[in-house]
């Protein structure tokens, strides 16, 4: 196997090893084998140019307004082809706002203006304004502001390929049965048109999870892996590759064995989730029956629920609001976030779902909420802290999981609680909100459970006083993790540090299940860790009541926790609170696990 790194002298040579392995982001589940079809890149940087003679610039600027008139009736042709009922009706807006941005001021006036007074070709002008608009982008760090830049390319790439007449679809309506697209960037527009029959896969150098082409992709369920950031100069139309959307792993040029093993890999994943999903729908009782977890799922967008709700979810034990605010320039209203969330709980009946309030700041940016950067943003405004700070937002979006309360079993979870005092701020906001809407008559579920996120050490540390105020307890190892080891999430420096099962990370969960056990109150955990099969056998053991994860990862973790005893967990806890490294722990849990399931466990692994 070859690593990117390790071959530089081969990408220009044009050689690429046998079995050259790349890492991206997995944004749509599934694997695809088979022959690229390399969309040409953007054909801004190959532009022709001209100093136009006075006499040539009124024709110069008829022709560039006719190819953006052209651009733009290609789109709405686009855009009237996908039907009612099509899996991507939903987000054709986004093809709506493509329509907007070709008369985007900057772009269209700007590059008039070029023609006009700097006797600048069309092409040109056109290719220096979208540099000059990607610069300006590029230079703020915002991820929304930065997936913009990109529209403006995907619409101006459109307009350039007619001035220079070479030829602005790229057939993507008419690819080979079999076929990986691979392409720098997929603009919308271009996912709109792909053939879900022809198409194995997709793999890009740039976009990420929240891309309009990633949320497509999931949606049309076409496998996909983004940020790879070389695949298109590395592979040529015909290359054999191997997309897995699950792992975020392409290779490309796979030898025999590899493809083999991968359409083994395939099968064996096909069959077994096939086969798992059956425990989906049963109980996660221990084979004593000596415990009952409750299995969850984690969703980041609505359309998520139908695959949660496919993968036995009895619930959603994190409903992660904060994708509603980003990537886009203004704050989701009162009504949008009421529909979200109505939504989530109808298609829930009758189990609960958990709406956690907004967690903006460290990672995750809101352009719309304009906020200051921060030199340690992990530890900076951030979750309720900054909720706290721009009461209307919180407000408006507490308004919106109220009133949609009233469609089911709805439950509040508040993140980054670090003191009492924020708990008490949080639930006087709450009061006020549900009596302006009893004022106002509007109707809304008033006794919603009232649940924190653990995780900050130093909730751990007052679990005992936080768990007399709320209902329920979640902990989020994700973050608690980070704080209490110390090792900031996002330091590729410092990950190896990372470590899910240090015996410190044990004993703050066992600190907060004693303490939810000591006041009857639910403890449950949405970390990371909650999905992870190895950690399964310990968490029933510390007695915890409610595991939330990825949808896929429930079938399994169901199956496992029916197969083992509470006994035997117990058993396995009191050993491993014995130990002192988290390696040592880990090759325990695994050695368990592999004595007693070998098959799931190594397939669970792929
Ligand atoms: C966590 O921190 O464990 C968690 C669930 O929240 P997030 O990953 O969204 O920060
Ligand atoms: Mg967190």
């Amino acid at each position: 196997m070859m690593d990117i790194d390790s071959f530089g002298s081969a990408i220009i040579s044009g050689e690429i090893p046998k079995n050259t392995m790349i890492k991206g982001v997995g944004v749509s589940v599934g694997i695809g084998i088979g022959q690229v079809v390399l969309m040409e890149r953007l054909v801004a940087d190959t532009c022709p140019c001209r100093i136009l003679s006075p006499e040539e610039i009124p024709d110069e600027v008829a022709r560039f307004e006719a190819a953006v008139e052209t651009a733009e009736n290609r789109l709405r042709t686009i855009r009237s082809s996908i039907e009612s009922g099509h899996p991507l009706d939903d987000h054709s807006y986004i093809l709506d706002a493509h329509i907007m941005l070709l008369r985007d001021k900057m772009l269209y006036e700007g590059t008039r203006q070029s023609i006009e007074k700097g006797s600048q070709n069309a092409e040109w002008a056109l290719s220096e304004i979208m540099a000059k608009i990607t610069a300006a982008f590029d230079s703020i760090d915002d991820d929304y502001l930065k997936e913009r830049a990109r529209d403006v390319h995907f619409v101006g790439d459109r307009v350039l390929r007619i001035l220079l007449g070479v030829s602005s679809e790229k057939k993507m309506h008419q690819l080979p049965p079999n076929s990986i697209l691979v392409s720098h960037d997929l603009s919308p527009a271009d996912t709109a048109q792909l053939k879900r029959e022809s198409v194995l896969a997709i793999a890009t150098d740039v976009g990420g999870k929240t891309s309009h082409s990633a949320i497509m992709s999931r949606s049309l369920k076409i496998p996909a892996v983004t940020g790879l950031e070389k695949v298109s100069r590395l592979v040529q139309t015909g290359d054999t590759i191997i997309v897995d959307g699950s792992t975020g792993l392409v290779i490309i040029n796979p030898d025999a064995e590899m493809i083999f093993r991968y359409r083994q890999r395939q099968e064996l994943l096909r069959n077994y989730h096939q086969s798992l999903l059956a425990y989906g729908r049963l109980p996660a009782v221990t084979r004593d029956g000596a415990r009952t977890i409750r299995v969850l799922a984690n969703i980041e967008l609505v359309d998520e629920v139908d695959i949660a709700v496919a993968h036995g979810c009895e619930g959603i034990g994190l409903f992660r609001t904060e994708y509603l605010f980003i990537g886009r320039p203004d704050l989701p209203t009162e009504e949008e976030q009421f529909g979200a969330y109505k939504a989530v709980l109808s298609l829930n009946k009758p189990y609960p779902v958990t709406i956690r309030t907004l967690d903006i700041g460290g990672d995750k940016i809101a352009s719309s909420l304009n906020l200051p950067r921060e030199t340690n943003p992990a530890m900076g405004l951030r979750a309720i802290r900054l909720c706290l700070n721009i009461k209307d937002v919180f407000k408006t979006q507490l308004r919106a999981i109220l009133r949609a309360a009233c469609f089911g079993h709805c439950r509040l979870l508040i993140p980054m609680i670090s003191c009492i005092t924020e708990v008490h701020a949080t639930k006087s906001i709450l009061e006020e909100v549900k009596q302006e809407l009893s004022n106002e008559g509007i109707p809304h579920g008033g006794d919603i459970d009232f649940g924190i996120l653990v995780e900050v050490p130093s909730a751990v540390a007052i679990a005992d006083l936080l768990a007399r105020e709320v209902d329920f307890l979640s902990i989020g190892t994700n973050d608690l993790i980070q704080y209490s080891l110390a090792i900031d999430r996002m330091n590729e420096h410092v990950n190896y540090l990372y470590d899910t099962l240090h015996p410190a990370v044990l004993r703050l969960i066992r600190q907060v299940v004693n303490a939810g056990q000591a006041y009857g109150v639910n403890v449950g955990m949405c970390g990371e860790m909650a999905g992870d099969p190895i950690n399964i056998p310990i968490l029933v053991g510390l007695g915890i009541d409610e595991l939330s994860m990825n949808a896929l990862s429930i079938p399994i973790v169901k199956k496992l926790i029916r197969s083992i005893s509470y006994e035997d967990c117990l058993e396995l806890t009191h050993q491993a609170f014995q130990m002192q490294s988290a390696q040592g722990i880990h090759d325990f849990l695994e050695k368990w696990i592999f004595d007693r399931f070998p098959g799931d466990y190594f397939l669970s692994q792929q």
